[in-house]
């Protein structure tokens, strides 16, 4: 069942055996796996329920309705704007649908030096087989390739470096290349598709949109539930709700997870709340072509550049290239300049060829709080990794000219033109200091690390928190590094690995 929290009144207090906050990629998961467990769940969603009907392909209304502050989150210096999602499936809903495993290497090296137990390369093996078939993943066809990642693999071809089409969560896509501001053909496989219906099937679930959760209710020994606030469409608050349960398990992302451990004053002996924050910051670069591309149409990111991207743990190839493309208004914002120069520019949109080169972040950066309770994203981008940014611009810009574009754009606050070999020199680390050209990110990971050290993490490798009892991780913030690939895959299937020590522990208390 939804109840929708916009039409509650007064105080809602309900009984579970455990309470989801979020219902994401870790949320949805963990719903369903819960409720087929047995357990009654009730889910709280701070976003709205929309469907397909809603998602009418225009960025106006898409982004207040879908994205966190209206897709204007960014790091507390404003210098890289971060997209995450809000509503029933969060960032789910609005992605691009990319679907890549957990680099082995990084499930070892978690292991090696990060005290994370039971989920090495074998343990998780068959669960991303079980949650690839859940979501239908497959390799893109090549007859489905967009000519805007033609363009990337021309261009990749012509240089004889690595790279590859990707895998997505998509059945019945009809190629009109909106999936940033949601399906209206109900194509994407994704926890508001797949996963919350299946919760909801099971008959033991119950989800509250609308619905923030302000507080995890604690004692010294464990969870009791969590305290919430219902609010309107406008966000006025309509009604308090209170879960009373023996579990509650945190998925409201990389940032809304810690954020609300943060609220909820939960001990942290060790300091380690909100640390470890990894973004992928990425930055894009334009081709500029005679033949038009239309960059906007078909499936988006269907082809990837790996030549300076690998996972070995003291590798220097740490960025990883692929296709994006903004719609105009996004466009617009991003491209440099004013007046007759940015409508010049503008005039190009249907002949730009886009690519995005993507940093595997050391940086850390730390999820706060303000005096309100809402999250802050303390976070700089280190010399090492504004190398990396280089490097992949660079990178970018040669395989837009070896696939023939005339210029390459870097939408730097004074725009740099590439028209050969030698203007490649002019793109160094510069570019990813703050506000030198935009930065976004949208793979926010960390803030509740996995490891059993107490002293290194805040949730063990079972995702129970390590103080709290009762108290689970399972999203985005348990990633002991930057994963280096988009996030879904793992979130899913950390997800689904983990949810069985919930399980476990609401039948014990
Ligand atoms: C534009 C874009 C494109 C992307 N493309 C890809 C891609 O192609 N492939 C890929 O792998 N990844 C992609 N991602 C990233 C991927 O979608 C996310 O990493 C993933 O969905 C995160 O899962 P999560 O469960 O941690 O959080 P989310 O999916 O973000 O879900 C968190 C949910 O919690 C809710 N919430 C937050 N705070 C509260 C609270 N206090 N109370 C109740 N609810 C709350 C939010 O409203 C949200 O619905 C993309 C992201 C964006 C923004
Ligand atoms: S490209 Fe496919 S998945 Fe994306 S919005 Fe269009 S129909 Fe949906």
């Amino acid at each position: 069942m939804i109840r929708r929290g916009r039409d509650l009144r007064g105080d809602v207090v309900l009984d579970a055996d455990a309470v989801v906050v979020g219902t994401g990629a870790g949320g949805g998961m963990a719903m369903r796996e819960l409720a087929r467990a047995g357990l009654d769940v009730v889910a709280l969603e701070a976003g709205g329920h929309h469907g397909p009907a809603d998602f009418d392909q225009r960025e106006e209304s898409m982004l207040p309705m879908l994205f966190e502050e209206a897709g204007a989150r960014t790091t507390h210096d404003r210098a890289i704007r971060v997209l995450q999602g809000r509503g029933v499936g969060g960032s789910t809903v609005h992605n691009t649908n990319l679907c890549k495993r957990t680099p082995p290497e990084l499930l070892e090296l978690w292991e090696r030096r990060h005290g994370v137990s039971g989920c090495g390369p074998a343990d998780l093996a068959p669960v991303f087989d079980e949650v690839e078939r859940d979501l239908s993943v497959a390799e893109i066809a090549e007859t489905l390739r967009n000519p805007n990642n033609r363009v990337l693999e021309r261009g990749v071809r012509a240089l004889g470096v690595r790279g590859g089409p990707l895998r997505h969560n998509r059945v019945g896509c009809r190629q009109s290349g909106f999936c940033e501001l949601g399906c209206a053909y109900d194509a994407k496989q994704n926890s508001l598709k797949v996963l919350v219906p299946q919760a909801l099937a099971s008959g033991r679930a119950t989800l509250l949109s609308d619905t923030r959760a302000d507080r995890i209710e604690h004692d010294g020994d464990g969870v009791r539930g969590v305290r919430a606030t219902a609010c309107d469409a406008r966000g006025a608050e309509v009604a308090s709700v209170t879960v009373r349960a023996r579990v509650v398990v945190l998925a409201a992302s990389a940032t809304g997870s810690a954020a609300l451990a943060w609220r909820s004053a939960l001990p942290d002996p060790h300091d380690r709340l909100g640390r470890g924050l990894h973004l992928h910051p990425g930055a894009a670069v334009a081709g500029v072509f005679d033949e038009r591309i239309d960059g906007f149409a078909g499936i988006p990111q269907s082809y990837e550049c790996t030549e300076w991207l690998d996972f070995a743990e003291a590798s220097d190839r740490r960025v990883w290239i692929t296709t994006v493309f903004a719609h105009p208004v996004g466009t617009a914002a991003a491209m440099p300049g004013f007046g007759a120069a940015h409508t010049a520019l503008m005039r190009q949109y249907p002949h730009l060829a886009v690519l995005v080169a993507m940093v595997h972040d050391r940086s850390e950066g730390r999820v706060e709080i303000d005096a309100e309770g809402f999250p802050v994203l303390r976070y700089t981008l280190g010399l090492r990794d504004r190398e990396q940014l280089a490097t992949g611009l660079r990178g970018g810009a040669r395989l837009l000219l070896a696939a023939g574009a005339r210029e390459v754009v870097v939408p730097s606050a004074t725009p740099l033109r590439v028209r050969c070999e030698a203007d490649l020199d002019a793109i160094g680390p510069w570019l990813g200091e703050p506000h030198a050209m935009p930065l976004t990110a949208v793979h926010p990971m960390g803030g509740m690390c996995l490891g059993d050290d107490p002293h290194a993490s805040v949730v063990a490798s079972t995702g129970e928190h390590h103080q709290v009892r009762g108290l689970f991780a399972l999203d985005a913030s348990l990633f002991p590094t930057s994963i280096g690939v988009p996030p879904q895959l793992s979130i899913y299937a950390f997800a689904r690995h983990l949810a069985r020590h919930a399980v476990e522990r609401a039948r014990a208390r």
